[in-house]
């Protein structure tokens, strides 16, 4: 019998709308999915393959505060549809992509803005910019069994009270059902991996005593201090 010779690492998860945890695995997400934010970011929005990074699975945080992080002065939120999965493999084709999903929650993928931007000049590896402690902010997870499959409504944030991002899920480049197959070429996906599905336009800074209230029709809406 394996003993760890530490304390055990809790397994983080997500509270499901109705009850119930969501045990997570891995996080991917998606950069520059949806066209207005990829111009936003000087980019090219014509087609081109997608590209993916990863936070921690216990960055992943549904307290509805989230800390303003040390070693920034901007910080960004990015306002995402997490899609999280109750199955997986390699080499999943579109067309079978979507059984694998076992559920949908708002998120946000709060981003140290200039450190990343640093990174991207070097060429070096994002983590530091989006992989931090609470950098994922969640809400209630619901089963696609009562949402249906989500490929389009609106998705929207507001911080204190004004619109500040705002698109439709159809505006998606990589749809949920690509990303998947895409992601189980390279990685073998598997029961309690979710995605982050890339954001709208409107992405920007937030100060400590802000609220981000971040909605998708279909969902529970996530609200979130910065502290
Ligand atoms: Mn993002």
């Amino acid at each position: 019998m394996t003993k760890h010779v530490i304390p055990t690492p809790a397994i983080p998860t997500i509270p499901v709308a109705g009850g119930g945890e969501f045990p997570v695995r891995r996080v991917y997400c998606i950069g520059r999915n949806y066209a207005a934010h990829t111009i936003e970011m000087g980019g090219d929005p014509n087609r081109e393959a997608p590209f993916f990074f990863q936070k921690n699975p216990n960055n992943i945080d549904a307290t509805g505060e989230f800390p303003y992080p040390p070693h920034s002065s901007d910080v960004h939120h990015e306002l995402e549809l997490l899609v999280a999965l109750k199955s997986g493999g390699n080499n999943i084709p579109i067309s079978e992509a979507m059984s694998h999903v076992w559920g949908y929650a708002v998120s946000l993928d709060m981003t140290r803005r200039d450190l990343q931007g640093e990174q991207k000049k070097l060429g070096r590896p994002w983590e530091i910019g989006k992989a931090f402690e609470r950098s994922g902010p969640v809400g209630l997870l619901h089963p696609v069994s009562e949402t249906g499959f989500l490929d389009k409504g609106r998705i929207e944030l507001k911080v204190n009270g004004k619109v500040t991002q705002e698109g439709d899920l159809d505006q998606m480049i990589w749809k949920v059902a690509e990303m998947i197959s895409y992601l189980s070429e390279y990685f073998e996906l598997a029961a309690g991996d979710v995605i982050m599905s890339g954001t709208p336009s409107g992405v920007g800074a937030v100060v400590r005593g802000d609220v981000m209230e971040a909605s998708v029709v279909g969902l529970s809406s996530l609200t979130v201090r910065v502290t």
